[in-house]
């Protein structure tokens, strides 16, 4: 399994469990090379995981679907892969969470939408721009209003402590958390 942190493929599995539901298996990783921890959910699932369409119509879910939708909307911009592998496999988990084995596409996308915000303005408003489907020009400058205003706060706290790091020390933070 590729660590999502630094690319090396060699690690070693420090637990092991079924979900709840019995139909996958999550592991918990450590990496051979920067001991960073992280989770991989293996299924045993004929039955795939879906993803609800907004006309109804369901597809299975894919990782490299959210993937490709991301290296779009962060085409030329300073995001590692190793962040958005990362987002991938936590659309990835709030699909196998999932009771009723899927999730709305509208509810990925926010949570998609909810990464790339504290991620890179660009690529959070090019995804959202896609994602919402903003009818013209003034709902537009409506969520980018939005977001300036709740970033200047942030951003000039951020610049002020040497922004990248304290960005990188806080995002990988945060996926630690939400694991038990
Ligand atoms: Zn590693």
């Amino acid at each position: 399994m590729k660590c999502p942190y630094c690319g090396f493929t060699q690690d070693r599995v420090v637990d092991s469990r079924e979900s709840k539901e019995a139909d996958s298996i999550r592991r918990r990783r450590e990496c051979e090379r920067c001991e960073k921890r992280f989770t991989t959910y293996e299924r045993l699932d004929e039955i795939p995981y879906m993803v609800v369409k907004k006309d109804g119509r369901r597809e299975k879910f894919e990782r490299q679907k959210i993937l490709s939708g991301l290296l779009r909307a962060c085409e030329k911009r300073p995001v590692p892969a190793a962040r958005l592998e990362s987002i991938v496999n936590e659309v990835e988990r709030f699909v196998v969470d999932s009771a009723e084995r899927e999730r709305t596409s509208g509810e990925i996308g926010e949570h998609i939408m909810s990464e790339l915000k504290s991620l890179d303005t660009v690529a959070y408003i090019r995804f959202a721009s896609v994602h919402r489907d903003f009818k013209d020009v003034n709902e537009f400058k409506a969520e980018l209003e939005g977001l300036l205003s709740s970033h200047s706060h942030a951003a000039s706290e951020a610049r002020s402590r040497g922004g990248k790091t304290h960005r990188t020390q806080a995002s990988s933070k945060s996926t630690e958390k939400k694991r038990p």
